[in-house]
């Protein structure tokens, strides 16, 4: 086998999945993250139909995953008083197994952190590619020379940027910022899930795990992406006045020792690798919020590493067919997110009001299988390719 040792940057979701299957084919990965440990927190993720529970299912971790669960109930829209307006069902929002996004990294980097080197601390500096591998500097370790490098490192990538050119070619902001934190001590909670909002503005509340989830409407934003105070500002800002327990949640922020804000946004590039450099999840294809980024990440990884294997580590042959199989199906996921921000965060009364008598049709029935169908369509819209297990 060729190109035996793969730099993978990122250690989420995609690049620890990545890794594990990698491991078993017989490579040699190493994972550099940039933060000094495993991220936890983050909202909730959801797996959804055949292909995701599948690929679960073929790393052996369905069981670990579904012992994890969140068990969240529906999705209740509260007026300002906690009065419910409407609800959605569990599944529309929760999919069949959800899970913290945290606790979904922690079970990948466990079943991988023996076999493979994870380098926390560190980033891709430059990139330099030869015939014969890709040389590689950091902004701490050595440089080093790898076979091949993997971009799972998020919708900011380094790896894109450095291979690709400026991320502002690549991501496409679709009017909206999320903000999710852990808020574990909050009274009064059951299994739903609340959502509030005011116009252009949302704040929702989870159950048990208490987990908020703010998602509200915005042109483009400066600020510094490495710097949570400036970001909590922003959002403490957005937020001021708004009713229900939206003080209480913005109170709780800024002691969450797991604060996330980004925009929903969408990466669009048209090719997925150059070289001996390929990209993974939301650096070649994410959405952010809505898009089924963490099934879309961990089936790609499964993908990915399927045709390295079956191409005998032949990066050309494989990358083209990785991109070949996955892209259709990438596309799909990601226009489900176009619907996240106005769904969540309807920009007017009038919207919030029509968003409301959706969701208590959504609710009946026979519209609920209807609407579970249309959720579970993107996600399943891949015919997995059966690689050695
Ligand atoms: C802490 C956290 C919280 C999240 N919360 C939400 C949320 O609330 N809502 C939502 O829609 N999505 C959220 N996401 C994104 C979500 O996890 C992804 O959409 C999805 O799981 C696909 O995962 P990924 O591994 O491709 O990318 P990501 O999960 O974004 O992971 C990218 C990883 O790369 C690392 N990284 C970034 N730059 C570098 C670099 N230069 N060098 C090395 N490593 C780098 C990051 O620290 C991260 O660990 C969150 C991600 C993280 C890391």
């Amino acid at each position: 086998m060729t190109n035996r040792n793969v730099l993978i940057s990122g250690a989420s979701i995609a690049g620890p999945a990545l890794a594990f299957w990698l491991r078993r084919y017989g490579f040699n990965p190493t994972v550099v993250e940039r933060a000094p440990a495993l991220r936890e927190g983050g909202f909730a993720v959801d797996f959804r139909g055949p292909v995701h529970l599948e690929v679960l299912r073929r790393m052996g971790i369905l069981d670990e995953v579904r012992a994890k669960q969140t068990d969240a109930g529906e999705m209740i829209v509260v007026d300002r008083d906690g009065r419910r307006l409407a609800g959605l069902p569990a599944y529309f929002i929760s999919g069949e197994v959800e899970i913290l996004r945290g606790d979904l990294s922690r079970i990948i980097y466990d079943r991988t952190k023996d076999e493979v080197e994870y380098v926390f601390g560190d980033s891709i500096s430059s990139l330099t590619e030869t015939p014969d591998g890709v040389e590689v500097t950091f902004e701490r370790g050595a440089p080093r020379t790898f076979d091949l490098v993997i971009g799972a490192d998020g919708l900011h990538s380094a790896v894109r940027r450095l291979t690709f050119g400026a991320e502002s070619r690549f991501l496409r902001h679709l009017g909206y910022y999320v903000c999710g934190f852990s808020m574990p001590d909050h009274p009064g909670l059951d299994n739903h899930n609340r959502l509030y909002n005011e116009p252009g503005r949302g704040a929702s509340l989870g159950g048990v795990e208490a987990g908020t989830l703010l998602v509200f409407a915005s042109d483009p934003l400066e600020y510094d992406r490495r710097d949570p105070q400036q970001q909590m500002k922003i959002v403490e800002r957005t937020y001021a006045g708004m009713g229900w327990e939206t003080s209480k949640i913005i109170d709780a922020m800024w002691a969450a020792p797991d604060f996330y804000f980004d925009s929903i946004s969408q990466v669009h590039i048209d090719r997925l690798s150059r070289g001996r450099i390929a990209l993974l999840g939301d650096a070649g294809y994410g959405a952010t919020c809505g898009g089924l980024g963490t099934g879309l990440a961990i089936v790609c990884a499964h993908v990915l590493a399927g045709e390295l294997h079956a191409a005998d580590g032949d990066h050309r042959v494989a990358f083209r067919r990785y991109e070949e199989i996955i892209r259709e199906y990438a596309t799909g996921c990601q226009k489900t997110s176009e619907n996240a921000g106005p769904f969540l965060s309807p920009r007017t009364a009038f919207g919030i009001r029509r968003r409301n008598l959706m969701y208590k049709a959504l609710s009946s029935p026979r519209l609920s299988s209807f609407f579970n169908k249309l959720t579970t369509k993107a996600a399943s819209g891949l015919r997995l390719p059966d690689y050695p297990r």
